[in-house]
């Protein structure tokens, strides 16, 4: 059997080398190595029989190769393609910020969740990625930009929750003080909504950033743009919020898309408001408003500037905090999936 054992935990390296007849501290050098993201060529220091001992087992590293990258001029926002061995693709993007180099990465290529206004679920869910797929984008993005990375958000191509248990792995193995020693705090986990997804998270105990889409707080209403409604309403979805943010003490932020005509007026801002307030009473509310991108294939329009200042004045007025979020690398279309779609069609 092919096992890729870039993110496996220190004891089942050890007991992986242990039954290929090599000493422990083989082992150690190894669990070194792969925290680094090396390829078995790079692990230098590992005798040729011992690699290839593991090569005919079966045990594999398989980082994704960056395939194309681009630089925006404007605020250095880097954008990443990559091609997965079997011919996939999927993007990542690292935003330069003042608290240090934050990455978006992908999870899976593609996405099954169906959102009527974003171009990752335009084809569908080809698979989900593997542990090493999610980390090797950091491992690739820190050498290509030659620099840390300490914060990701998991905003990029895919749902997190419809990949659980990779995603699970992935974070472990990102935290580990070893390897890439990014801390839970650190980290964002967005989702459209996955309400079983969310309560098993909250059972983990990470202290990571819980974000939840949100884009329109009536249910029918969602219904219209994110079809994941349809299996949990809106009052289902800020429950489990509500029961994951008094188990966990962490605050989660909502994420909120301003489309035109569609969930961008006052009556809708003071709707969210109220709903808000009413399911999450004690937690502090935070509510990130982004600007729709176009996306060519959708027919949704961008809130206009003066109706999404409008919104948010709104919500900051009925005592929630709200910001609009900056576009980074505007000149480089840093956001969607964009890139993973042409590259797909060449
Ligand atoms: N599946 C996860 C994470 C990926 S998307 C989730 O749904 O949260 C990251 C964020 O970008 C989500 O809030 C998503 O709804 C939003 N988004 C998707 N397409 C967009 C678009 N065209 N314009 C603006 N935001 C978009």
């Amino acid at each position: 059997m092919a096992t890729d054992i870039l993110t496996m935990a220190y004891d089942d390296i050890l007991a992986i080398v242990t039954s290929l007849g090599f000493p422990s501290f083989r082992a150690k050098q190894l669990y070194h190595w792969l925290n680094k993201g090396a390829s078995f060529d790079e692990m230098n220091n590992l005798p040729k029989t011992f690699k290839e001992a593991l090569a005919e087992n079966g045990y594999f590293v398989d980082l994704p190769k960056i395939e194309k990258k681009l630089v925006s001029q404007i605020d250095g926002t880097v954008k990443l393609l990559y091609s997965l061995s079997d011919g996939q693709y999927i993007e990542s993007v690292v935003m330069k910020y003042e608290h240090g180099n934050t990455i978006c990465v992908s999870c899976q290529a593609g996405c099954r969740m169906g959102c009527k206004f974003c171009a990752s679920t335009l084809r569908g869910l080809s698979r989900n990625l593997t542990p090493s797929e999610i980390i090797g984008q950091i491992f690739m993005a820190q050498r290509s930009i030659g620099e840390r990375i300490s914060n990701i958000v998991m905003m990029g191509i895919g749902e997190p929750l419809d990949n659980y248990d990779n995603v699970i792995k992935f974070l472990h193995a990102v935290n580990r003080e070893e390897g890439l020693n990014i801390g839970y705090r650190h980290i964002s986990l967005s989702t459209c909504g996955v309400v079983d997804g969310i309560k098993k998270l909250e059972k983990e105990m990470l202290p990571i950033t819980l974000s939840i889409s949100l884009h329109n707080i009536d249910t029918e209403g969602r219904k219209s743009i994110m079809p994941i409604t349809n299996k949990w309403s809106v009052e289902e979805l800020l429950s489990a919020c509500a029961e994951y943010f008094k188990a966990t003490g962490r605050r989660i932020s909502f994420e909120y898309t301003l489309i035109a005509d569609e969930n961008d007026s006052i009556p809708q801002a003071e709707e969210l408001a109220r709903g808000l307030k009413r399911f999450l009473p004690g937690m502090p509310i935070h509510v990130n408003l982004i600007p729709l991108n176009d996306v060519s294939e959708r027919s949704y329009k961008k809130s206009t500037a003066k109706n999404i200042e409008a919104f948010k004045n709104r919500l900051n007025g009925l005592g929630i905090n709200a910001t609009v979020r900056r576009r980074l690398g505007p000149d480089i279309n840093a956001s969607c999936g964009q890139l993973r779609l042409n590259a797909q069609e060449q």
